[in-house]
């Protein structure tokens, strides 16, 4: 098997942005964040921008198909070829098949599934004071990992915002689709022998370890 494939799997807020852009550091493997890519879309008002808004606003999924199509044109260029860290997607059984196929197709396939595990209130808590750069994409949190500079970012100066979706009403919204639609992977990977629970009610760098040594465990078994 070439490359190495990690999906991190975990309810909105579990910490995977936070992870994916430390395990870049390490691993050397594009960071490829669907919840990104749709933004990017949202900021530049393209046509899948316009589709994917209503969605995002209500806390539910992007139909699959678009959804799909967008991450596969992403992680089949050339940077993906050694692997890539995938965040947020898949979030439903029809994105998890169509990721297998397409892996399949250029013989590779899903290396480890680390399921990012942190209680639902904890989950609201961190939500509603995440703050992102507008400029780099790099995470902060009001109570946990305050900027240096309020609203400015520590890396790149960039000014911090507040997603429209981090409020407590999207927020159980999305706890709700994350149940509901996403859960189900939970066992389609365990099934796998593709899952790692981590506890990420840990501090990021605690939790950072046990991601890696979890990574390496399956790189070996591969
Ligand atoms: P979080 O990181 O807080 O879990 P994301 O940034 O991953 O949130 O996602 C934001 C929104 O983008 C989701 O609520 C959903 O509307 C849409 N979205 C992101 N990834 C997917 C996906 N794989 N399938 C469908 N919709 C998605
Ligand atoms: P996700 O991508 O899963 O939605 P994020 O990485 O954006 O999650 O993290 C959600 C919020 O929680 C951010 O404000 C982030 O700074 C904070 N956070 C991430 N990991 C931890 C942790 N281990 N402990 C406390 N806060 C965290
Ligand atoms: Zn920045």
């Amino acid at each position: 098997m070439n490359g190495t494939v990690v999906v991190l799997l975990g309810p909105p807020g579990s910490g995977k942005g936070t992870q994916a852009q430390r395990l870049v550091e390490v691993l050397g493997t594009p960071h490829v964040s669907s919840g990104d890519l749709f933004r990017h879309h949202l900021s530049e008002d393209t046509d899948l921008g316009q589709l994917a808004k209503s969605y995002m606003e209500k806390g539910e999924l992007v139909p699959d198909d678009v959804t799909v199509k967008m991450v596969m044109e992403r992680i089949s260029r050339p940077d993906c070829e050694e692997g890539v860290i995938l965040d947020g997607f898949p979030r439903t059984l029809t994105q998890a098949e169509a990721l297998k196929g397409a892996l399949s197709g250029r013989g590779q396939e899903v290396t480890v599934v680390p399921l990012i595990r942190v209680g639902d209130e904890e989950v609201v808590r961190r939500l509603t004071a995440r703050r992102v750069c507008k400029e780099c994409g790099a995470v902060y949190n009001l109570a946990f990992n305050p900027p240096e500079e309020e609203g400015e970012c520590d890396v790149c100066g960039g000014d911090l915002y507040q997603r429209e979706d981090d409020n407590p009403e999207t927020v159980q919204h999305r706890l709700y689709t994350y149940y509901k639609e996403t859960s189900p992977l939970i066992g389609y990977y365990f099934a796998q022998d593709r899952l790692v629970e981590v506890d990420g009610e840990q501090p990021v760098e605690q939790v950072s370890e046990e991601l890696l040594e979890a990574i390496h465990e399956a790189k070996r078994a591969s």
